[in-house]
């Protein structure tokens, strides 16, 4: 009997629909191969869940999603619904959505792919061999503590306040998901912080280093913000896994994103403490590309390898996934995101389709 998993998928916006259906057909043969069964439903995210029913989270979505194993997103928004009261914008849906399966660690990787280093702002040697992964807190820390708000002093004057808090249940729940990624990983973790100058920091390094004897197989340093940005740059090869709070991690997450330089080629994962996770690529809905065939769906389809690795523990159709992805970049098949300029020799500019196809060979040998 086959393992079977129900899967929610999220299509949404603009390119959504063109790199779900790529993702999709690769689940497809993956299952085959390992033995696994998915059901499908598909559900209105954003833009076009306005569209058919004003809200950009409806009810329906939520319910269908939190009965799933998983759920799988591709991208929300466009300039359509841009001009909509805030309560009623595509990316309401999303917080939304991220809010009501309770997510509350993001993983991001960065892996630097040899085909695509010329992609990076930064030299090849200090770009080769990247492969980190970033753990964000995303449920507390400053954009949801208390008290908040834009209030006035007795002499009258305006002051905004925002308040960086963390409960040690709340340090405590995202470091074990970032030692326990690190296990699977190059069992190195490296928490980031501001205690020199934070409580709240200082509370979280404390925390971190109780935690650390549970996991004797990891390696466990400690960086000030601050530095981390630095060293992400300098030396970015030095991480394996780095887990920090929401407001730093949001920065940090972006630049390790970018010394990859090619955003159609990242994809997330957003967990939560039971339930589904939800796996989607970290670029949006694309909507000047959108109905091109011109997406490229490689971050949609890692993914979903996310999804097979972190949501549903199925590791080997997860790395089948990802020498798929490699094979037919060394084959020079390229979306025109990813086919910089003076390296078209041998490439083939590739649609979405195209691209998809390719995999489907590569999967199937
Ligand atoms: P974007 O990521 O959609 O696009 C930025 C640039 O990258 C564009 O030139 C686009 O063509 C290109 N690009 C992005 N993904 C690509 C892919 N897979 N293949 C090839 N090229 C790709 O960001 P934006 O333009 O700032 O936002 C567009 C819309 O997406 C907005 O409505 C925004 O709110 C929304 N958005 C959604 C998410 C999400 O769903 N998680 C994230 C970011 C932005």
């Amino acid at each position: 009997m086959p393992q079977t998993y129900r899967v929610t998928l999220l299509p949404g916006d603009g390119i959504g629909p063109e790199i779900m259906a790529v993702a999709v057909d690769v689940l497809n043969v993956v299952s085959q191969q390992h033995n696994l069964q998915f059901e499908f439903s598909e559900a209105l995210l954003g833009g076009a869940a306005i569209d058919a029913t004003g809200s950009p989270l409806p009810e329906e979505t939520l319910a269908v999603c939190r009965q799933s194993d998983a759920v799988l997103l591709a991208a929300i928004g466009g300039y359509k619904w841009d001009n909509l009261p805030r309560h009623q914008r595509p990316e309401t849906g999303l917080l939304g959505l991220r809010a009501g399966l309770q997510l509350f660690a993001n993983l991001r990787p960065a892996t630097i792919l040899p085909q695509l280093i010329d992609a990076s702002s930064l030299k090849r040697e200090v770009v080769e061999g990247v492969d980190l992964m970033v753990v964000r807190e995303l449920t507390g820390g400053i954009y949801f503590g208390e008290p908040k708000g834009v209030f006035e002093t007795e002499s009258g004057e305006q002051r905004g306040v925002n308040t960086m808090a963390y409960k040690v249940s709340e340090i405590d729940r995202i470091g074990r998901v970032a030692f326990e990624i690190a296990q699977k990983r190059g069992k190195k973790l490296c928490s980031v912080d501001k205690a020199n100058v934070l409580e709240v920091s200082q509370l979280w390094r404390d925390r971190i280093n109780a935690l650390a004897p549970e996991y004797p197989d990891v390696e466990l340093s400690h960086l000030y913000v601050d530095n981390a940005a630095m060293q992400l740059v300098r030396a970015p090869k030095q991480f394996d896994t780095l887990v920090t709070g929401n407001l730093f991690g949001d920065i940090l997450s972006d630049i390790a994103a970018m010394l990859t330089g090619s955003i159609g080629m990242l994809p997330s994962a957003s967990l939560g403490a039971s339930g589904p996770g939800l796996f989607e690529p970290v670029h949006g809905s694309a909507p000047d590309i959108a109905g091109q065939d011109k997406a490229n769906p490689l971050a949609q389809v890692l993914s979903a390898a996310m999804m097979l690795r972190y949501g549903l523990d199925q590791p080997a159709a997860a790395a089948q996934i990802e020498q798929a992805v490699m094979q037919v970049l060394d084959a020079g098949y390229r979306t025109g995101d990813i086919l910089a300029e003076g390296m078209a020799e041998g490439m083939k500019l590739t649609g979405c389709q195209a691209m998809g196809a390719a995999l489907l060979d590569a999967l199937r040998g």
